[in-house]
């Protein structure tokens, strides 16, 4: 069932919760491929109801980002989502999330902020004020639809980490499902975005799963140094690679570690053919 307003979807949750039935929620900005399918799938199997959410969220883009030509394939995505046995997916425009005061949210919204030492690394450096976005409408999302479960891809594990900390925080009655990254067979990680690659780009893309896969192979062989560890990644490298970050935290806090351990998780973002990639790989 397709719905565009919060009140139907507030009616049809009501109701769900009279029943007593379990509720899920996977929140898309739509354009969906196998790593959205997969949380999909895993909610159509914990929950009795699915919700999956596609909304290109406005207040996430930072000013020069891709908004206006993020890709939009809502029929699509219904389509695969009623072939998963999703029951609700909520497709709601900017005015219905944000009325009509929606440009200039910065002075009228009230906003999610996640703490300054989550966001000041990683993603968070280069997309100013992106994790406020994220926050806000996922915590909007939450309210609308009161899941018992929220399922979120490790593919971006600083923004699950981030929501991990809203809820406790903020005590939000919802348990998060953190689910694994879905790779391509070569190993590129799968997202909306790398419909912006050309077919050579998509090679060159490849240098970030091998950046992680040979950095997690040193560790596994003894080197925990992470200066040494980062020095790898250097050989996959060349002119068609815009290196942004590659760093190492604790998987939790997001804390910086000098020296790698099973909690540790490397995250990578580079651009390559103008197109911002992120990666990232869990060391344990
Ligand atoms: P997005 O539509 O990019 O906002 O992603 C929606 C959800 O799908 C987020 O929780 C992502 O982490 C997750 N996701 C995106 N790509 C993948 C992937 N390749 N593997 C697993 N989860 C993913």
């Amino acid at each position: 069932m397709l719905l565009h307003t919060i009140k139907e979807v507030q009616e049809q949750v009501k109701q769900w919760k009279k029943e007593g039935l379990s509720v899920g929620l996977v929140p898309t900005m739509g354009a969906l491929h196998n790593g959205h399918l997969s949380l999909i799938k895993k909610s159509v199997e914990m929950c009795d109801r699915t919700v999956v959410s596609v909304f290109v969220n406005p207040i996430q883009f930072c000013p020069g980002e891709d908004l206006d030509k993020y890709p939009r394939t809502l029929e699509q995505d219904t389509k695969l989502c009623e072939q998963a046995n999703v029951d609700i997916v909520f497709a709601p425009t900017p005015a219905q999330m944000y009325g009509e005061n929606q440009m200039r949210t910065n002075d009228f919204l009230t906003y999610v902020i996640p703490p300054f030492f989550y966001v000041n690394k990683l993603c968070g450096k280069s997309r100013i004020g992106h994790f406020d976005g994220v926050c806000t409408v996922v915590n909007k999302l939450f309210n609308i639809v009161q899941p018992d479960f929220a399922f979120f891809g490790e593919k971006d594990a600083q923004q699950l980490a981030i929501i991990k900390k809203m809820v406790k925080d903020l005590n939000i009655p919802v348990e998060i499902i953190s689910c694994p990254i879905v790779r391509e067979e070569s190993g590129l990680a799968l997202s909306s975005r790398n419909k912006y690659l050309s077919q050579e780009d998509k090679i060159h893309a490849l240098a970030l799963s091998k950046i992680l896969n040979n950095i997690k192979s040193c560790y596994k062989k003894g080197i925990t140094n992470t200066s040494a560890l980062k020095e790898t990644a250097y050989g996959f490298l060349n002119e068609h690679h815009e290196l942004e970050y590659l760093e190492f935290t604790d998987n939790t806090t997001l804390e910086p570690v000098e020296s790698a351990t099973d909690n540790t998780r490397v995250f990578i973002a580079c651009k390559v053919g103008g197109v911002r990639l992120i990666d990232n790989i869990f060391l344990g």
